[in-house]
């Protein structure tokens, strides 16, 4: 049994150095984050969503790499999951994000109240919004005494529209940030969806030996290739849902309802199936996602606000 508590959270050393903080059971608001320590330096990847949450994973962060200053961190979204945790960083990290990553949080108002399409509604504690003081387009490199991670953007859209992934090239570990939900419904309502599937083809060639995905378990082996093309399935599903709505003129909720999840029933936050279709029509339509609408729909497709244990 799986239990979603802060306490359950863990730090796993994936190489000597390299850490992912693992928060079960990965379902709405609960992230993970990584460490990568070499040298004099610490690159803190992503914060989480609560004060206290953000502070168990630093606390452990510290405890791991024996009080080495955390010289640089990384945002690889804007989401509040990772990015809301980002003031309890040290005054002296260096943040670093994607440009619309830096703007999104900008402007992002649910840092200032959770509003209640979930429950029990979040309290983010005591966090203030604290944006990269670092931003790139395209990507950059950075150096943690002797390891080499590369911060890389998809090339457009993808989960959201600044996603930028950790990769350390020489040791083939992949800190993918929401690209990939490994186990749970993946999320792109403020990406593409084409964007998103796109994006697998090109994390599956970077041939990573180690995954550390945005939510859900480590994945290592076989079983990277296996939830990339969970992911693949998943993205056509959402497509093909899209396309039959759009030619019968239904709406996303009305197309959600008819939709069978098939394989992907079971798994956590189903709901957004809605969010993601609402994403489609908007890329066919060419224009942007009604946020309020698109979660007052994922709400009404499930019949109660959506369930989060953050
Ligand atoms: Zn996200």
């Amino acid at each position: 049994m799986t239990t979603s508590t802060p306490d359950a959270a863990r730090l796993y050393e994936l190489l000597p150095g390299a850490y992912a903080w693992v928060q079960p059971d990965g379902t709405w608001w609960i992230n993970n984050t990584g460490v990568v320590a070499a040298g004099d330096g610490v690159l803190v990847i992503d914060t989480c969503a609560t004060a206290a949450r953000t502070e168990r994973f630093l606390r452990a962060a510290r405890a791991a790499t024996g009080d080495v200053p955390i010289r640089l961190a990384v945002n690889t979204h804007q989401h509040g999951d990772h990015t809301y945790g980002n003031s309890l960083l040290p005054a002296t990290t260096v943040l670093i994000g994607h440009e619309r990553m830096r703007e999104g949080l900008r402007v992002d108002p649910v840092i200032d109240g959770c509003p209640p399409f979930w429950q029990p509604v979040p309290d983010w504690g005591p966090v203030t919004r604290r944006l990269p003081d670092v931003t790139t387009s395209a990507g950059l490199t950075v150096h943690v005494g002797d390891r080499r991670v590369e911060l890389m953007h998809p090339g457009g859209p993808a989960h959201t529209t600044g996603d930028l992934i950790a990769w350390l090239p020489e040791q083939r570990l992949l800190y993918s940030g929401d690209l990939v939900f490994a186990g749970l419904t993946p999320l792109v309502f403020m990406g593409s969806v084409r964007g998103a599937l796109a994006a697998v083809d090109w994390l599956a060639g970077l041939g990573p030996a180690v995954l550390v995905p945005g939510h859900g378990p480590v994945l290592t082996g076989a079983d990277i290739e296996r939830v990339l093309d969970e992911h693949r399935r998943y993205y056509s599903l959402v497509l093909a849902v899209a396309e039959e709505g759009l030619a019968g003129n239904l709406s996303p909720l009305e197309a959600a309802g008819r939709a069978d999840l098939g394989e992907f029933a079971g798994w956590a936050d189903a709901e957004r199936l809605v969010l993601n279709l609402h994403r489609a029509y908007a890329d066919h339509a060419g224009g942007d996602v009604d946020l309020i609408s698109a979660f007052t729909d994922a709400t009404a497709w499930l019949g109660r606000p959506m369930h989060t244990a953050v």
